[in-house]
């Protein structure tokens, strides 16, 4: 299946939870597969705890393309997370308060997108917002870019104007009928596929740690080529080059809001990894053989910028 993986940036209150919650909806509406009784499981937890779930990852299929939307900080991000889950994508979702204009979070990442050149498509969101200003908000953003250094092409964005809370989305700076599939139609036209060798041995680089209190400690990546089947037997390079194998006790995917065990994986795709208790970020999972450790993940420094 065709893969796009992308982030979705964005300052504090300015949608990011509505909207995709709002594209999973609609991606659960476009896949006549998926069961009914997920939907129902999340607002069943939701009302238990009386919060919105929402999976800090989400994976949606549209159209037969599979597209994972990996969430980011909105607020003050101290241990270079974007900078690690940007690693993983090839283009971010920047979502801008058509009220509010550019804010410092609004900033910070997209200056981490930048640096690791991936492709922004810009939304514009609440525009159904009394005092809403779509075109000043753009005109800060456009600012914003030169600000940060971008290149004509990379001012070249796509623009999408909208409200999540309504779930409409349009190329126009009004509310139409269009839903919010206007925004993976988007992702799929100018965000690549992943570059990804399925038929290379498996390597694989954690960019992120998860845990369950079933598995313990999971890595959270990309599956740089290759493929993943549970039970495999396969070498870790840890950070100071020694070498340890492990066998893949459980694989996780996303599903809509849901994490989904799978039996197999393919490059490309985002995953979680059990099987190694204390595997850390940016070590380099390879097939048993095949040991060839990845560049190491670069952090930056923790950002000062949110103060
Ligand atoms: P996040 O912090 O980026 O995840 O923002 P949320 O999705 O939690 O939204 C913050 C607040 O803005 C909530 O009260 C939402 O209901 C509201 N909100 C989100 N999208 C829209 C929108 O398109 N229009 C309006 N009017 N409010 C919105």
């Amino acid at each position: 299946m065709d893969i796009r993986n992308i982030a979705i940036i964005a300052h504090v209150d300015h949608g990011k939870t509505t909207l995709v919650n709002k594209l999973i909806e609609s991606g659960i509406k476009d896949d006549h597969t998926v069961l009914q009784e997920r939907v129902m499981d999340s607002d069943a937890l939701e009302r238990e705890k009386g919060i919105t779930i929402l999976a800090k990852n989400t994976s949606i299929i549209y159209k037969d393309t599979k597209i994972n939307i990996l969430d980011t900080p909105g607020h003050a991000d101290f241990g270079g997370e974007v900078e690690r889950i940007m690693h993983m994508v090839d283009g971010v979702l920047l979502l801008v308060d058509a009220f509010e204009g550019v804010m410092p979070q609004t900033r910070f990442v997209l200056k981490k997108a930048l640096e690791k050149k991936v492709k922004p498509i810009v939304v514009v969101n609440k525009i159904d917002r009394d005092a809403a200003n779509p075109q000043k908000a753009l005109n800060e953003v456009y600012d914003l870019f030169i600000d940060l250094g971008a290149s004509e092409e990379e001012l070249d964005f796509p623009v999408l104007y909208g409200s999540a809370l309504l779930g409409k989305m349009s190329k126009k700076p009004e509310l139409t009928d269009e839903g919010v599939s206007v925004i993976f139609d988007q992702i799929i036209e100018t965000i690549k596929a992943p570059e990804a060798d399925a038929t290379k041995p498996f390597k694989f680089q954690p960019s992120l740690i998860d845990y369950n209190s079933f598995v313990g400690r999971m890595g959270v990546g990309k599956i740089y080529q290759g493929s993943i089947t549970v039970g495999t037997e396969v070498s870790c390079i840890r950070e100071d080059d020694k070498v340890i194998k492990f066998r893949v006790q459980k694989i996780y995917q996303n599903e809509g809001v849901s994490k989904i065990e799978v039996e197999t994986a393919y490059a490309g795709d985002i995953v979680s990894i059990a099987g190694l208790s204390d595997i850390q970020v940016g070590e380099t999972l390879t097939a048993v053989g095949f040991e060839e450790k990845m560049p190491a993940i670069e952090v930056g420094e923790p950002t000062v910028e949110m103060a």
